[in-house]
């Protein structure tokens, strides 16, 4: 136990040199002293090093139902989806936590030797702009860990024209600060994975670049391995020096819209469709659901090889968005587009008015759209860059009313005006 130095052991810290009397406390320890300022410099230290942190939020991995909890708070409906991923992220922190423990104690080890947790990966499923990549964004946000989107398409195998497979770790790298150990404990999207399936189901085939090779690289860094990655990204140089991040801790969720998964599903499920447009008219009837039934070997005969299924064995599908659903991710989420703009506005000092109809009119012409809540944002970004442009110079201005005309008819939004309001009252 260090005791604090007295006169009797007048002595200076063995850390900064500084003698008793230069410093507040020096405390004494077995032939060495430290003092009170280098205490708090290692303290400090203590609390920013990445051991620690690591330590603090592995222990404690939030509960399924409080990871869901603050999904809801952004993304609407999805709630199978949800639920999935929130059981699934648990246990995959919880895991973490068993093989950090399992390091630390020789006991535990012989006691549960032959229980081996796996890593669940998770495959997100379900047509564009449904809440995939917001998800998995959400997911990080709350657990705090760095977080990277990647776009399988632009993958090839190593020695290709394209990016390596590893340059999808150096942008986690690079959202992790550049910490080693924190990019170890991230969250890395990956999305469409559909698009990099094997063009023929068939795996005898011969192998073909864009497809098989990229998934057979992918599966290298989402079941495990230590690569090595060049800091700043771009093709490896034999003069760069390389980065080992091993990737046994990193949770991968991957996603794709799969089109045409749903005929596959449904004729295994006996639903006899035989591949043309009458057909697919009778499977788009039951489409929302359809793809909660997917199993492995449906996405094996989609064109994933069956190893990468294999090590993404969580399975969600997303649904395609309702009106009601799309009128409520207008207004409801925290980041609700519509708080968002009156949020701007507010800051100008305008109030932000939404006449009856002008939302429902927003709804209808996104579902028209087909690409999901994404067309939300287009729409709006539309309908108010004249307003918004304007305002910012009006020192005048303090109301803007948007109708379902401006939505529809592209009409200006109305601006109401301090002198307006007084004549009016
Ligand atoms: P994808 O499923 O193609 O990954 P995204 O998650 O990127 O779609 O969604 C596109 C946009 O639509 C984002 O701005 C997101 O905020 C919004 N969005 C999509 N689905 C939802 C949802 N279920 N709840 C709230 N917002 C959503």
């Amino acid at each position: 136990m260090p005791r604090e130095t007295n006169d009797r052991f007048p002595q200076r810290c063995s850390f900064c040199g500084k003698p008793y009397g230069q410093v507040k406390r020096l405390f004494a320890g077995h032939e060495s002293n430290i003092c009170n300022e280098c205490v708090t410099l290692c303290a400090d230290l203590l609390h920013t090093s990445p051991e620690v942190d690591q330590a603090e939020e592995v222990q404690n991995p939030p509960k399924p139902a409080e990871i869901k909890a603050f999904l809801d708070q952004y993304v609407i409906g999805q709630e199978e989806a949800k639920k999935t991923v929130s059981v699934a992220v648990y246990n995959h922190y919880k895991r973490i936590n068993y093989q950090t423990k399992l390091k630390a104690s020789s006991k535990l080890q012989r006691d549960t030797q032959d229980v081996e947790l796996e890593k669940s990966n998770i495959l997100l499923l379900g047509p564009t702009g449904t809440g995939k990549t917001l998800i998995a964004r959400s997911l990080a946000k709350f657990l705090k860990v760095p977080f990277s989107i990647a776009d399988a398409t632009v993958l090839t195998e190593a020695g290709y024209v394209g990016e390596d497979v590893e340059n999808i770790l150096v942008r986690l790298f690079q959202a992790a600060d550049f910490n080693p150990l924190r990019t170890e404990r991230g969250i890395i999207y990956i999305d469409e994975i559909d698009k990099i399936s094997r063009k023929d189901g068939n795996p005898s085939i011969t192998r073909d670049v864009s497809g098989e090779g990229v998934q057979q690289g992918l599966l290298k860094i989402l079941e495990g391995t230590v690569a090595n990655i060049p800091p700043k990204g771009g093709r490896k140089h034999p003069e760069q020096a390389f980065v080992q991040i091993d990737t046994t801790n990193i949770l991968f969720i991957c996603g794709g819209a799969f089109d045409g998964l749903e005929r596959l599903v449904a004729r295994r499920l006996g639903n006899k469709v035989v591949g043309f447009e009458a057909d697919v008219t009778n499977i788009t009837k039951d489409t929302p659901d359809i793809l909660e039934h997917v199993i492995p070997s449906d996405l094996m005969e989609y064109g994933l090889i069956p190893e990468l299924v294999g090590r993404l064995p969580v399975v969600a599908a997303l649904k395609p968005l309702d009106e009601r659903a799309l009128m409520s991710i207008l207004t409801d989420p925290r980041n609700a587009l519509t708080k968002q703009y009156a949020k701007l506005l507010e800051m100008e000092g305008v109030k932000l008015i939404f006449e009856p109809g002008a939302l429902t009119a927003a709804v209808k012409v996104a579902m028209q759209k087909k690409t999901g809540a994404r067309a939300l944002r287009s729409i709006f970004e539309k309908a108010m860059l004249e307003i918004m442009y304007e305002v910012p110079s009006s020192s005048d201005a303090t109301e803007v009313i948007i109708s379902e005309d401006t939505i529809l008819k592209g009409e200006r939004p109305r601006l109401v005006t301090r002198s307006e309001n007084k004549k009016a009252g």
